[in-house]
Order: C-alpha cells, then structure tokens, then sequence
C-alpha cells in the first residue's frame, strides 16, 4: 500500500508561526480534508526537510534551467551536517546565489521547521482559495507538498 501526503511547510524554512496560528491552520486543513486518516502538525527545533517521495522529478536552476539535480544533492549532504542551520548556495551554472531552498523544484519541496500533514487526504488537491484561506490561518506563506511514498 502506498500513501499521499499532502503537507504545507512555511515558504521560510525557518519561521514558525504562533501555537495558536498553527492549530487554526490545522483545523482548517481537517476541514478541508475530512477523510484523511489523519491530519498532525509536526513542529522541531531544527529545519528537516519535507521530499515528494515517489514524486521527486529533479531541481533545476531557477535562473537558466540548467539542471543541477547532482549538485544540488551534494550540497544538501554539507546542509545535511549542519542539520540545514545554513541554506545558501551558488548555483554551479550560472554562479547564481540562492538557497537550496529556493532552486526550482521539479515537483513542489522544501524545508520547514513546522509541517501541517494530511496523511491519505481523499481529495485531488485544494484549490488556491483554499491555499489562501490557510496561508492566512498561519499568518504566512505556505508551500505546497505533495507526496507519494
Ligand atoms: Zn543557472
């Protein structure tokens, strides 16, 4: 059997909204989702970073579309020892300064030290107005993950 996750992580990799805030956002996120088997926020004290599992289709530059897939999981093996305190990167085709946050995702990823998960969720995906309405329930912006495993 496998499963989907549908998880959003803040756009900032290291902001963590108010408890409050969180467990509005979660709330929603189970009304939007009624049928998932289960619906947890998970909040730590380090950055981890949430894949796409079975999804995972590459990263390339965000500037000139080279692909630097290779790159990018050498440099995530430095971030990895430092439990990803430091995100800055250049990119190795055009010396682009980003993070490795912030390169293009082939399919939706990224770092977070909070993530509000919807394990199974049954629905085909939330629309932007419901992106929205959550981005407003955290008090931020969210990215959205979806992951097969
Ligand atoms: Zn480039």
């Amino acid at each position: 059997m496998s499963d989907t996750w549908l998880v959003f992580v803040p756009e900032d990799p290291r902001a963590l909204p108010a408890p409050d805030a969180i467990a509005r956002a979660l709330d929603l996120l189970k009304q939007l989702a009624p049928d998932a088997d289960e619906v947890a926020a998970t909040v730590t004290d380090d950055v981890r970073f949430h894949d796409c599992g079975e999804n995972w289709s590459g990263v390339t530059c965000p500037r000139c579309a080279a692909d630097i897939e290779d790159w990018w999981f050498e440099a995530m093996d430095a971030a990895f020892r430092s439990a990803f305190a430091d995100l800055r990167a250049t990119t190795p085709c055009c010396r682009l300064a980003t993070t490795l946050n912030d390169v293009t995702f082939g399919w939706p990823a990224g770092f977070g030290r909070v993530a509000l998960a919807a394990r199974n969720p049954g629905i085909f995906d939330t629309t932007p107005d419901q992106d929205a309405a959550l981005d407003a329930a955290a008090g931020l912006k969210l990215r959205k993950i979806w992951r097969r495993i």
